[in-house]
């Protein structure tokens, strides 16, 4: 119980800080190596050669200039985490400071997943279709086995969700990755692909994706354990079908490349192009002097770290009890 005043108490600074006109990013991403085990047809980033990582110091230097600017939520990811074997070590620090989740696609869930879990709050795992649809997106024959054995482990532990993106593959499948989730006993976040220069362009086109948002958005109101918002569904769809703009907060979300840089303006313009070392930058300062209004009518992507903080509104009702309450209940039955 302890860690949830902080963590609140953080959360509610910031928001008042906002109300005087400040920004603040109080979410951060962090790609702690681009190296990866699987060959995703839509990523760019196990492309990408990975420099120097940072040491645990470093780590610990960037965790506490992001605790300093108001962060409150870190989400780990990569390339493919569980290939660090300090993974531990680095949790546990983020974990003091802040509610911490993780991304993996799966592959070596199963062995690390007790000793990860009790440094995390929330656990991703990619699953993006039925066995061949997930392995062929995945590129890697085995990776559907792999993730499934390491949720089945993992969730004895730690709340756990799927994470999936939608692309040609499998959009006519992701009614029944759902499906699995629940079947599962697992929650899932969906977000639809977006299309970097340096790989393979597998975004739906948006006439399309309509049917298919349309009965996510459906499974939801149904009651399916879907973690995106009813709001983010009709955001998207009123967005790309309606021309009704959603205003996009970039400044929400502070994302960190593995040698330690931020990532701006947001995690796909620029394709996650680091710039100034997180602890070499008056985070606040830079947040307060950008120019973040040439970025409020972008609507590119679907990216959830992005979209969700951007329309939450302390006004909708549902929103409060689900991202808020939910989340706080959540928490706390999490450490009785
Ligand atoms: S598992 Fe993740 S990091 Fe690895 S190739 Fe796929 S999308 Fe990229
Ligand atoms: S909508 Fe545009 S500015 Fe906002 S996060 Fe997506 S790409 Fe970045």
């Amino acid at each position: 119980m302890a860690i949830i005043e902080p963590i609140i108490g953080r959360s509610i600074k910031r928001k008042m800080g906002g109300m005087r006109g400040k920004k603040m990013p109080f979410i951060a991403g962090h790609k702690l190596l681009y190296t990866c085990n699987l060959r995703c047809d839509m990523c760019p980033f196990w492309r990408r050669k990975d420099e120097r990582l940072l040491s645990i110091d470093e780590e610990i230097m960037m965790m506490d200039s992001l605790a300093s600017a108001g962060v409150s939520f870190m989400g780990f990811e990569g390339g493919e985490p569980l290939l660090r074997n300090d993974l531990e070590d680095i949790l546990r620090e983020s974990h003091r400071r802040f509610h911490t989740s993780l991304v993996t696609n799966g592959w070596l869930l199963k062995n690390r997943a007790s000793s990860i879990a009790k440094y995390l709050d929330y656990l991703f795992v990619s699953i993006d279709g039925l066995k061949e649809t997930h392995d062929k997106q995945r590129g890697v024959p085995g990776s559907f086995e792999h993730a499934l054995e390491g949720i089945e482990e993992a969730k004895k532990y730690v709340q756990v969700a799927i994470s999936t993106t939608i692309t040609t593959y499998n959009m006519n499948e992701i009614t029944k990755v759902v499906e699995l989730a629940k079947d599962l006993g697992v929650g899932i976040n969906v977000q639809v692909s977006y299309d970097y220069s340096t790989a393979n362009n597998l975004s739906p086109e948006k006439k399309a994706l309509y049917d298919v948002l349309l009965s996510l958005k459906k499974m939801k109101e149904d009651g399916y354990p879907i973690v995106n918002s009813k709001e983010y569904f009709d955001t998207l769809i009123s967005s790309w079908y309606y021309g009704i703009k959603w205003a996009c907060k970039p400044w929400s979300t502070v994302n960190i490349d593995p040698q330690g840089r931020i990532v701006m303006p947001c995690y796909v313009l620029n394709e996650y192009a680091g710039s100034s070392k997180v602890w070499e930058t008056d985070i606040v300062r830079l947040w307060n002097t950008y120019d973040w209004s040439q970025y409020e009518s972008c609507n590119k992507c679907s990216l959830s770290c992005y979209l969700e903080p951007s329309i939450f509104s302390w006004k909708k009702l549902s929103m409060v009890n689900e991202r808020i309450i939910g989340s706080i209940a959540n928490y706390i039955s999490s450490m009785l």
